[in-house]
Order: C-alpha cells, then sequence, then structure tokens
C-alpha cells in the first residue's frame, strides 16, 4: 500500500465494535474487570486507553515503527524519552536544538546527573570528538531549528553504532510524512504533534517511536510509570488532524518555497534559511534522507527594526509561538522559541533580533507575500 493510502487506512481508523469512520473518544479513566483474575486489554487510562492507542498505533504506522506512545506535550514526549538514561550518563545533542529541549537537558536533567553537550551536527566530525566514555546517546534535529540546519542522519547513525549509542531524533518539522527516520537507522522518534501532526493550532501533544521491543519497554514504562499521558481528548484531535497530514504539507510546503523564493529577490532580505532552496547547506543531504523540505523557513532582515516593524504590521500572518498549523504563523525566536537560550548562546549561533521565521499555512501564497510587502513600507 502506498504511504499516502496509509496515512487513512492503517488497521486504525474504524472503531471496530461499530464501524465508526471515527475512533470514538473513550473518556474513561477506569475499566470494569470482568473477571478479576484475568484482566481485560484496559484498566486505568494512565497505562491505556482505547482513543489513544488508536492514536499511537497510527503513530507507529506512519513512522514505520512497531510501537508508539503519546504523550502531553512534545516536550512531554522529548523529557520521558530521554527518561529511560541513567545517572551518570552523557549526551551529545544538536546545538541548536528546539529551545524547550536545550532547557530541559541544561537545567533539568542536568540536576540528576545526566550531562549534554550540544554541537554543531552539520559536521559530523564534531559528534565523533564530542563522545566520552560515559557518552549513552545521541539527540538530533534536523532540519534544526530556527536556521534549519541539516545534519546527516546515516552518517550520525553510524558514528553511533560503532560507539554502542542510542540515537534520538526530533522529527517535528519534517513530520513522518516527508522524513522518516527509523528507516535511516535511528532508535526513537520523537515529535511535537502539536505542530504538524495535529495541524490546525488546537492540540497540545507528542510522541515517541520505536521499532525495537526493548526500548519501546523501557519508553512504556516511563509513559505509566511517570503518567505523561495524553488525554482520549486530545488523542481524538491528533487522529483527526492526521487524516488530512498529507494534503496541508503538500500545498504548505509549494506555498513556503514560492515566499523562500520571493523573500530571496528582496533587497531587504540578507539571507533566507530554507532547505527547498537549491543553495541551502546540507541541501543534497536533506535530499538524501527526505522527501520534501518542508512549511517552516526563516531569513533574515538588513536591521532588527525592520524585522520588528514587519511583526508590528503584518494583518494576515499570526504573530505567535508554534508552527504546522493551517494558518500560517511568523514568529520571533529571540523573544519566543529561543528566549530560554543565553544571550551569549543565541549570538553565537546566529540566533540574532533581525531573524523571523515564518510556517507557512493554507492560505494563498500571493496573499502572504503582500502582507509581508505592506509591512516594510
Ligand atoms: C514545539 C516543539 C517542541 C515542543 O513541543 P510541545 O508540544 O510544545 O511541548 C519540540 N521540538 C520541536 C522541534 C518543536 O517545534
Amino acid at each position: 500500500m502506498k504511504y499516502a493510502t496509509r496515512i487513512l487506512h492503517n488497521g486504525n481508523e474504524l472503531d471496530p465494535r461499530t464501524g465508526a469512520l471515527s475512533i470514538p473518544i473513550y473518556q474513561a479513566s477506569t475499566f470494569h474487570q470482568p473477571d478479576v483474575e484475568h484482566p481485560g486489554a484496559y484498566d486505568y487510562s494512565r497505562s491505556g486507553n482505547p482513543t489513544r492507542e488508536a492514536l499511537e498505533n497510527t503513530l507507529a504506522a506512519l513512522e514505520n515503527g512497531t510501537h508508539a506512545y503519546a504523550f502531553a506535550s512534545g516536550m512531554a514526549a522529548t523529557a520521558s524519552a530521554l527518561s529511560i538514561l541513567e545517572q551518570g550518563d552523557h549526551i551529545v545533542a544538536t546545538e541548536d536544538i528546539y529551545g524547550g529541549s536545550y532547557r530541559v537537558l541544561n537545567r533539568f536533567f542536568n540536576k540528576f546527573g545526566l550531562e549534554t553537550s550540544f554541537v554543531d551536527m552539520t559536521r559530523l566530525e564534531n559528534i565523533e570528538a564530542a563522545i566520552r566514555p560515559n557518552t549513552k546517546a545521541l539527540f538530533l534535529e534536523t532540519p534544526s531549528n530556527p536556521l534549519l540546519k541539516i545534519t546527516d542522519i546515516r552518517g550520525a547513525v553510524a558514528i553511533a553504532k560503532a560507539h554502542g549509542l542510542l540515537t534520538l531524533l526530533d522529527n517535528t518539522f519534517m513530520s513522518p510524512y516527508f522524513q522518516r527516520p527509523l528507516d535511516l537507522g535511528v532508535d526513537i522518534v520523537v515529535h511535537s504533534a502539536t505542530k504538524f501532526l495535529g495541524g490546525h493550532s488546537d492540540v497540545i501533544g507528542g510522541a515517541a517511536i520505536t521499532r525495537s521491543p526493548e526500548l519501546a519497554k523501557r519508553i512504556y514504562f516511563v509513559q505509566n510509570g511517570f503518567g505523561a499521558i495524553l488525554g482520549p481528548q486530545d488523542s481524538w484531535l491528533l487522529l483527526r488532524g492526521i487524516k488530512t497530514l498529507r494534503a496541508r504539507m503538500e500545498l504548505q510546503q509549494q506555498a513556503a518555497l514560492f515566499i523562500a523564493e520571493w523573500l530571496r529577490r528582496q533587497n531587504w532580505v540578507t539571507a533566507v534559511y530554507y532547505p527547498g532552496l537549491p543553495d541551502h547547506p546540507g541541501q543534497a543531504i536533506h535530499r538524501g534522507q527526505a522527501s520534501g523540505h518542508g512549511a517552516v523557513l526563516s531569513f533574515k532582515t538588513d536591521a532588527a527594526a525592520r524585522a520588528l516593524a514587519i511583526m508590528k504590521q503584518v494583518k494576515l500572518w499570526s504573530v505567535a509561538v508554534s508552527l504546522g498549523g493551517v494558518e500560517s504563523i511568523l514568529s520571533y525566536p529571540v523573544k519566543m522559541s529561543h528566549a530560554s537560550l543565553p544571550a551569549s548562546e543565541r549570538e553565537r549561533l546566529g540566533i540574532t533580533a533581525d531573524l523571523i521565521r515564518l510556517s507557512v499555512g493554507l492560505e494563498d501564497p500571493e496573499d502572504l507575500v503582500a502582507d509581508l510587502e505592506a509591512g516594510i513600507r
């Protein structure tokens, strides 16, 4: 079956009891056990819930995994997946990782003796150089946020395998529609399902997906033990959003490319960061590991004042945190997604006050361009 069909027909689309074309929202905390000696498939919704399970099985199918676990947010998924590591372990992570992931590694997990080195993973030798005797995992994010830097997934996995390390990858920007890291040897994929998977800016959720039964057991232990589960209502919203994943990704990508090309022609734009542009660094590597380039891009203006003026004047674009929804969003990484990074670190990474990140939605791209243009007058 082709991938586009599998998004809709993966064995989790029908209510097995009634045939309803939408999985019911099993808004229940607990389940009657007719035979106490032989408990049924569900006993308590922290441990398992039919709506959440339909979502988890769908996500496993879409990432070509075998096991998926849905969490209350992308950060809950990331933090729960990282919790399979032990005190004294060391992680090597992408330096321009999502700000919340940086914060949880640098200010939370470190308290429990889990150390992280942040490196520029666009150069594989930096990964190799950061590995220590106690390194246990690589944590990748590609394309990265907000400068869309590309890490060679196969190359990073080869280094991890040579050193016996786990690899985790945050696949939020591409979604499984464009990039399926488990096929490239990654052990655990994490998502902020809040973004493209949900797609409608109406739910916060996350997921961790693997094809290793052993890792699955460890992640489930954290999901059930720590309890940062996704509720049935939110699980249903994600199931519903995922049905249109292909249509959204294709159209939003098309519009993103149109806008990236337009931005590149403007004399007040000094740089455009988008893996869909032929001269984007790492573009060839990205094309070898993903089937598309997504709908998120960033650009720098000739002055911070210009960036601020655009954000104050746009009418069609929302100025907001988040990305991946059907409505176009313009965000300001310095004050939003990357505010939790120290200023010196932001400066070093090139996350400057003249940088704007765009998440392109389903509006007509010509209207979106006209709205940006109005902002610079
Ligand atoms: C938003 C985001 C997260 C965090 O997800 P939440 O659902 O907000 O907790 C993690 N990684 C990336 C790349 C994100 O964009």
